[in-house]
């Protein structure tokens, strides 16, 4: 099989440096294994192209990442920006500016426990062991991104919350098409007994559901969702909701998983996808080689999965990072008091367990 992709690679800021090479380092290793060719191309974002270029998205990285099959981001960020609000030319702004270039409208994060780090999680074992949710969050609208108003003098301040029909539709197909390979069961969360907005979410979800009937859709408030999450996570296979809601749901069951340091995210639109851990640059821990490399594996396994239909090859990452654990390897963030120090890495030497057994 000639497989040939384009993969833009921006490493961005802190962490983002140091883990972001070893969701590379792998691509490379499959590539290699399989005969593939995956030509990188370098692009600046961030605090570092703040530096180099003055603006955090410059018109290069823009221009590849418009041009590619997908981009391996690592993160954003700098103490400096975030002691500063005042500071006009920010980390961030280039995250949500390639996110509108690209029509990055999906957000998917899938939140896989891994049986080894049951007791990283602080909610009990037998509540966790097997929970598989996939979330879809709405990235390009909703209140984030609705008209702002503030009285000059302070009195009132105002974000409107607003979407469009065919918002709600795109990302409803994305979700509803998930699961149809999963479970065939979608939940879909919002406030619709308050809000105008979730009442037109609710009603083209019902619609969406008519084209998938062998789906059971169910919808549940935000409130029911944020307490079910941490009751009975089991009961979620592919869970919709709007920017708002997705965004507190999905750091809430980023604690099922134990720690940031183990989570991928995809963002996706109509043609390229954008893949990243879904943690920050970790400014406490940058530079001093301890932070997780496994997030930004998995990100270039979701990679492999939606972006290049290479599902057997995304599931053999799957199974060396799993490997890895069950082998009793941690990284600082993951490992509790049963592990010995011997077994504990930096990012360096995780990263290189998971592509040598790759490569064996
Ligand atoms: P963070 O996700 O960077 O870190 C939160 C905590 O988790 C820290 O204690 C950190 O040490 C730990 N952590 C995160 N990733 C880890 C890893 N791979 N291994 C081990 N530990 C890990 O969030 P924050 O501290 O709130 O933000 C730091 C900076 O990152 C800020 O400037 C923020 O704006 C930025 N940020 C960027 C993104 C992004 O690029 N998508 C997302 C969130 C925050």
């Amino acid at each position: 099989m000639s497989i040939k992709k384009k993969i833009v690679f921006i490493p961005g800021d802190g962490i983002g440096q140091e883990v972001a090479p070893w969701g590379k380092k792998v691509l490379e290793t499959v590539a290699e294994k399989k005969g593939y060719q995956f030509e990188f191309e370098d692009g600046l974002m961030g605090h570092v192209a703040i530096e180099a270029t003055g603006s955090p998205l410059p018109d290069d990285t823009l221009e590849k990442a418009k041009a590619c099959d997908a981009i391996l981001f690592g993160a954003i960020g700098h103490a400096k920006y975030d002691n500063d609000p005042s500071l006009k030319v920010r980390p961030e702004q280039g995250l949500l500016k390639i996110r509108k270039e690209l029509g990055l409208y999906a957000n998917i994060r899938p939140i896989r426990l891994f049986d080894e780090l049951l007791s990283a999680s602080s909610i009990k074992a037998d509540i966790l062991r097997g929970a598989d949710i996939l979330f879809f969050r709405e990235l390009t609208g909703g209140v984030y991104f609705g008209e702002k108003n503030k009285a000059e003098d302070g009195s009132f301040a105002s974000d409107l919350m607003n979407y469009h029909r065919y918002e709600v539709e795109r990302i409803a197909r994305k979700a509803f098409d998930a699961a149809m390979t999963r479970k065939k069961k979608l939940c879909s969360v919002d406030k619709a007994n308050v809000l105008e907005t979730s009442r037109l979410w609710r009603d083209v979800i019902q619609e969406v559901a008519k084209e998938y009937p062998e789906v059971e859709t169910e919808h549940i408030f935000i409130d029911n969702a944020a307490m079910q999450l941490v009751k009975d996570p089991k009961q979620f296979d592919v869970v919709v909701t709007a920017n708002l809601f997705g965004d507190i749901l999905t750091d809430e069951a980023s604690q099922i998983a134990g720690s940031m340091g183990m989570l991928a995210s995809a963002s996706i639109g109509d043609e390229v996808g954008f893949y990243e851990p879904i943690h920050g640059s970790a400014h406490d821990i940058a530079g001093k080689g301890i932070a997780n490399p496994l997030a930004s594996i998995l990100s270039a396994a979701l990679m492999l999965d939606r972006s290049f239909d290479l599902k057997e090859d995304a599931d053999d990452v799957i199974h060396a990072v799993e490997q890895v654990l069950r082998e009793g390897y941690r990284t600082v963030d993951i490992a509790d008091k049963h592990i010995s120090n011997d077994f504990v890495l930096g990012t360096d030497a995780m990263g290189q367990k998971v592509v040598d057994l790759l490569n064996s």
